[in-house]
């Protein structure tokens, strides 16, 4: 199996696995415990965040709160903030979120909140401008992604960040959930209040995110209950996975691959660009913005989900676009709001990489891709 579909999950580095395996077995106390077995789990708890916070560049541990998902974090940050503050209901956020934050934003406009879309331009990026003339006086939160999950486009958080502070009152939150072990994160520097993660997307195991609330924020409890996370989320922590995120932090951290990805993402890219003419690459051609490990091709007149279906009996893995989307016949989201004709964002497939892909792999994907255009494009000649 040759796997390329990283944004939608990550392989569990086997020194994730290695990690959190006692925590499965012997070590199984309650970090709450007086006992040592309790203190045991408390101090590994309180190890993960203080990594977290290393690899998200937080001033303190204490602004990382454990979460079960980049979902929950996104909805946390977003719906907390609205309840505590019921009178600041003006959100401002983007087209080409992901859903977490795009169907949450949807749904709280239609209990009352009012919602400033910014659109993208065929790149997929958003016009500051736009930006600074939706900012209002009464803008309550402006939520953005910082990369892509479908294109890779990275927003320039730290200067919508300082667009926002300059220009309103509003609480800045970021989903950096497809970001985070992909590019340097500096939360410190950043004028960001919040901060979206999740484990599953670099090599942890899924059910475990964490959301960073800058201190000063104050948002209301995710759960109500024992007081755990202090007070702010409830209910006894997920210790295994917890040590899983802490250990993907620190892996994160010490990973000198990215160029290689990078060399590896761009070989496939200009490869599929160069050998096929109905392929046209979907986001910012421009790679310095986007992720290094992302290429969005549309191959025009063919069926995204006939190629994906193709590859996976050939056993490549990739995605047509959201994960989320898989099995739905609608075009994306995405490619939509980038106004892509209809022909062209149906015929979509994600390559995402990662550091456990080869060059051997690229080129077996290459060779595959080859018969499977080629004979897509002949057939579809032969019955048009
Ligand atoms: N935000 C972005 C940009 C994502 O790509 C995803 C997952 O694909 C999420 C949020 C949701 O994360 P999770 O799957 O951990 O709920």
């Amino acid at each position: 199996m040759i796997y390329l579909d990283n944004n939608a999950t990550t392989q569990v580095a086997p020194e994730v696995f290695e990690a959190m395996q006692p925590y499965l077995e012997n070590c199984y106390g309650n970090p709450s415990s007086a006992h040592a077995l309790g203190r045991k789990m408390r101090s590994a708890v309180e190890r993960a965040r203080a990594d977290v916070a290393e690899l998200l560049g937080a001033s303190d541990a204490n602004e990382i709160v454990f979460t079960s998902c980049g979902s929950e974090s996104d909805n946390w940050a977003i719906g907390g903030f609205l309840e505590q503050n019921p009178n600041r209901r003006h959100i401002i956020t983007t087209r080409v979120e992901h859903e977490a934050v795009r169907n949450l934003c949807e749904h709280l406009a239609q209990i009352g909140s009012e919602v400033t879309w910014l659109e993208v331009d065929q790149n997929g990026e958003i016009d500051l401008d736009d930006l600074r003339r939706a900012l209002r006086r009464d803008t309550g939160l402006v939520s953005v992604m910082l990369a892509n999950n479908e294109t890779g486009v990275l927003f320039p958080v730290e200067e919508i960040g300082r667009i926002v502070r300059e220009n309103s009152d509003a609480v800045f939150h970021v989903d950096g959930v497809q970001a985070v072990g992909k590019i340097p994160i500096d939360l410190r520097a950043w004028p960001v209040d919040l901060f979206a993660v999740s484990g599953h997307k670099f090599h942890a195991p899924k059910g475990v995110g964490a959301l960073y609330i800058r201190g000063g924020i104050q948002l209301p409890p995710f759960i109500i209950g024992g007081g755990q996370e202090g007070g702010r989320r409830s209910g006894t922590e997920a210790v295994p996975n917890i040590v899983a995120l802490g250990r993907a932090c620190q892996l994160a951290r010490q990973f000198t691959g990215h160029e290689t990805v990078r060399g590896l993402r761009d070989r496939l890219e200009d490869e599929i660009l160069a050998r096929f003419p109905n392929a046209r690459l979907n986001g910012v051609a421009d790679r310095s913005r986007r992720l290094a490990n992302t290429s969005n091709i549309s191959f025009a007149g063919l069926e995204g989900s006939d190629i994906l279906a193709m590859l996976d009996d050939a056993g490549v893995c990739v995605s047509t676009g959201s994960a989320c989307n898989a099995g739905s016949q609608d075009v994306s989201a995405v490619l939509r709001a980038m106004k892509l004709p209809f022909p062209i964002a149906r015929g979509s497939i994600r390559f995402s990489l990662g550091r456990y892909n080869t060059g051997q792999e690229v080129d077996q994907t290459l060779a595959i891709l080859s018969e499977i255009i080629r004979g897509s494009v002949a057939q579809t000649s032969v019955c048009d």
